[in-house]
């Protein structure tokens, strides 16, 4: 890790990591409060991890400019790291993404180009779009999806952390998977210190991925509303070796889990959030664990205000 990060930079990760103490009634579940990162996402850890790689490899030098596809999360990272070091930034997000994420990226600075919700086929899908505009402008394409840096955070950082937090003793962890990173890197460092640590798959249903974890197929691509997790192709980042078994939730579970985070443990996260804590709460209540379940709140609630599931709230 370099020694020179800059103000808000030195915040990111260290997240606090805490029992469900409603919730899991006796259960031991464990959260890890990435909500509480300064761009209000697990993504920042991937953002600032992806930029120091490519500044160390020579590939990026100051005054260039960033391109992503992001769901949101890693576009508001990365605009963060961008205007504390001096890149520009273009986010490229699909439009099934939440207006809110929208505004946060063009009011930290971003230019925002959305894009149909078009298949990973289809030359209009947002990463193929992101893929081309790097070429053609010569600009620094981050890369999630592929990006080895994203699954090395999660491994150096995430893992490490909750390793030290649970003084070594995890029986689970559970997490959805977007890119990968977060599970593959996680999964990793947990099973090279704890064998016996089982590594499960939080899946939307109509995802194909909790298939692929259980046959080696993708399942068929049906649609959801919890975002940033799921898919229908399956991310170089993300490695069947590391996980063990999956767990599918639906939209409705997912969304009052959130809503039950947010009234019983003062948890204020977004959906997929709600889709951990559902999987990590069935692998728990199912036992023969040697330790705790831990999970992860991806993001925070503040993205969704305006998403169908967050309405009716106050009534
Ligand atoms: N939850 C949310 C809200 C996200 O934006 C993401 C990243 N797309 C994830 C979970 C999944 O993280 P990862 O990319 O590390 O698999």
């Amino acid at each position: 890790m370099k020694s020179d990060r800059q103000g808000i930079l030195k915040h990111i990760g260290r997240t606090p990591l805490v029992p469900l103490e409603r919730i899991a009634r006796g259960l031991s579940v464990l959260v890890k409060c990435e909500h509480m990162n300064p761009g209000g996402s697990i993504k920042d850890r991937i953002a600032l991890a992806i930029v120091e790689d490519a500044e160390a490899r020579g590939v990026l030098r100051s005054g260039m400019t960033l391109i992503e596809a992001t769901a949101g999360n890693t576009g508001v990272g990365l605009a963060l790291v961008a205007a504390t070091r001096g890149y520009g930034l273009v986010c490229v997000m699909p439009e099934k993404m939440s207006i809110d994420k929208r505004l946060a990226l063009a009011a930290l600075g971003a230019r925002v180009i959305i894009t149909p919700n078009a298949p990973p086929s289809s030359p209009d899908n947002f990463r193929s779009v992101a893929r081309r505009m790097a070429e053609e402008n010569g600009w620094f394409l981050t890369d999630q999806f592929n990006n080895p840096a994203n699954v090395r955070a999660h491994e150096e950082t995430t893992g490490a952390e909750i390793l030290e937090q649970t003084g070594g003793r995890v029986g689970a962890f559970v997490a959805g998977a977007g890119t990968g990173g977060t599970i593959t890197g996680v999964g990793r460092r947990l099973k090279a210190a704890l064998p016996g640590v089982r590594v499960v798959l939080a899946d939307p249903l109509g995802s194909g991925l909790a298939d692929w974890v259980e046959t080696g197929r993708l399942g068929a691509d049906g649609s959801y509303a919890v975002e940033g997790i799921g898919a229908s192709e399956v991310p170089n980042n993300l490695h069947r070796d590391v996980i063990d078994a999956a767990e599918r939730v639906s939209d409705e579970e997912s969304f009052a889990m959130v809503r039950r985070l947010v009234r019983e443990e003062g948890l204020l996260v977004g959906g997929s959030a709600g889709t951990n804590v559902v999987a990590a709460l069935r692998i728990a209540a199912r036992g023969g664990l040697d330790g705790p379940v831990v999970t992860v709140l991806p993001d925070s609630w503040d993205r969704y205000r305006a998403k169908p599931w967050m309405q009716g709230w106050a009534s």
